[in-house]
């Protein structure tokens, strides 16, 4: 390939890069390419994040650059996850491996790190991380990674606020770990109610408050209850009308990624299943197993799930990095740090102008549509420079949103159309069908979406996956017994 220009200080002749003190295996991949007689160091592209922007960034750049880049993706996890099947995972309809992608699978001839970015030091261009193995390994436990380009994709985490109880015992709902325990813990309380017969107990078990009237949270939920109430069934003393299901929401509305008329017609739906949806209300608190809100109410309830908002990884406060007030990497339009050369970001982590907007300085929603249509441009906009040429802004309107509400049941606001119901359903589960990456996950996934049209849902509760060597212990004598 022409022109691909390391931004190091040019070296003269065959000087392989020095590895670093520590995790010197994991760049011993790194050789210089020999083109036309002359020596060409690969540039070292380190993407930190694995996620929409992450995997789709590192696998353009892999599939442009080939050769003559060294593309390396540092994750947390060994996967990327589909985010909105997340309460399709919840409910059971989709199994928790099919919304995960395995990133050594997909990002083939790149290098996968599993680990933690700790901070990026973009002055001596070099990321510093810590791995399973560099923890293990003594000293500071922490191995650095330097770099040519630096690509920033480490989305965000949920935005908490300082409601007492709420960090000891809410559930956030961002993860496939959090779907999983959530399912697994909705299906214990009914299990707790259906075998006591103290009423304070098995009212805070059969009572499940959401926090949240976004997307996310009004999906959770209308799955959740939707599987509950199903679940009931199998129950000789529960039944569906024991369960209270209450969503909190400050806004005077919910939905806001939607137009009002659907957002009336998707709170009418919820009302009509009896799930009782507060507006204007905030949590106060939730110790002891009550919920307290703004309006007065007090709610037994060992259930508290929080969807309110997404705010950036706490990475980007650790990077040297130009950022907003909001903790956001400031981004221009073509992805590039403000005013810094070889950093980009996008995604959640990012504050990137929406220049479809009719407000100037208006920034693009964290969406997984901007992530990944942002990746591309990001990816293109690297590979631009390393060939010294020009940079594309980037520019997308947003298409809209939708989500499922239980099984047939959804809401849905897409290319100008609004859907309530199982048309919107439908809808759902087309797009994000048509969303989710490779073949072998959409395969998966029907197969997961056949199987449940055909046997009956899968009810019961793995709550003791969380502690999986409890039993082993007790059987070993140990002292330590499985929590209740
Ligand atoms: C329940 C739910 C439903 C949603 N539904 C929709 C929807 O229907 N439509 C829509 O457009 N959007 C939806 N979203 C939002 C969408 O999923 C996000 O906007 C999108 O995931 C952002 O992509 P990202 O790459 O910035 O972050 P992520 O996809 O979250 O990826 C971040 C990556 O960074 C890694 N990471 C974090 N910190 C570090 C570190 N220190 N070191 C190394 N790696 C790190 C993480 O492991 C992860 O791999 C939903 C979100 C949720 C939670």
């Amino acid at each position: 390939m022409k022109g691909v220009v390391p931004p190091r200080p040019p070296r003269s002749g065959y000087a392989p890069r020095r590895p670093p003190a520590t995790g010197a295996a994991l760049w011993t991949n790194l050789r210089p390419t020999v083109r036309h007689g002359r020596v060409k160091q690969p540039a070292r592209i380190l993407v930190v994040g694995g996620g929409y922007v992450g995997m789709n960034a590192a696998l353009r750049l892999r599939r442009a650059l080939g050769d003559d880049a060294r593309v390396t993706v540092v994750s947390c996890d060994p996967y990327m996850t589909y985010q909105p099947f997340l309460a399709e995972t919840a409910a059971g309809s989709i199994a928790p491996a099919h919304v995960v992608v395995p990133l050594r699978r997909v990002l083939a001839g790149c290098t996968v790190i599993v680990g933690d970015v700790l901070r990026i030091e973009h002055a001596r261009r070099t990321a510093i991380a810590a791995t399973p193995a560099s923890r293990q390994e003594g000293g500071t436990g922490e191995i650095e990674l330097p770099y040519d380009e630096v690509v920033v994709a480490c989305g965000s985490v949920s935005r908490t606020l300082p409601v007492p109880g709420l960090a000891e015992t809410g559930i956030g709902f961002k993860t496939v770990e959090e779907a999983i325990g959530l399912r697994n813990h909705v299906l214990t309380q009914l299990d707790i109610a259906s075998s006591t017969r103290d009423v304070e107990i098995r009212d805070a078990a059969l009572t499940f408050v959401v926090v949240g009237g976004g997307f996310a949270g009004v999906g959770a939920l209308g799955e959740l209850e939707d599987m509950s109430r199903y679940a009931t069934r199998h129950f000789h003393n529960v039944t569906a009308g024991d369960l209270r299901w209450v969503l909190v929401e400050a806004a005077d509305r919910i939905l806001p990624e939607v137009g009002a008329e659907v957002a009336d017609r998707t709170l009418r739906e919820l009302r009509r299943r009896n799930i009782d949806v507060r507006l204007s209300t905030r949590l106060e608190s939730c110790e002891h197993s009550v919920a307290r809100l703004s309006d007065g109410s007090r709610l037994p309830t060992r259930t508290v799930v929080w969807t309110a908002g997404v705010k950036p990884h706490p990475l980007v406060a650790a990077c040297d990095l130009p950022r907003t007030g909001d903790g956001a990497l400031r981004c221009d339009a073509t992805l590039r740090l403000e005013g810094t050369a070889h950093a980009w970001a996008a995604g959640d982590a990012a504050a990137v102008p929406d220049l479809t907007a009719a407000e100037p300085g208006t920034l693009c929603a964290p969406s997984a549509q901007h992530a990944v249509r942002q990746a591309r441009v990001l990816a293109d906009n690297v590979v631009a420079t390393l060939r010294g040429e020009p940079l594309t802004d980037y520019r997308h309107a947003h298409v809209g949103s939708v989500a499922p509400l239980g099984l047939h049941k959804g809401v849905a606001s897409l290319y100008g159309r609004r859907l309530t119901g199982y048309p919107a359903w439908l809808m759902h589960r087309a797009f994000h069908l048509s969303q989710v990456p490779t073949l072998n996950r959409k395969s998966r996934v029907v197969a997961d979406w056949l199987l449940a049209a055909l046997v009956k849902r899968e009810i019961v509760a793995l709550g003791s996956l969380e502690t999986p060597r409890a039993e082993f212990e007790l059987a070993a004598g140990s002292d330590r017994r499985p929590d209740a």
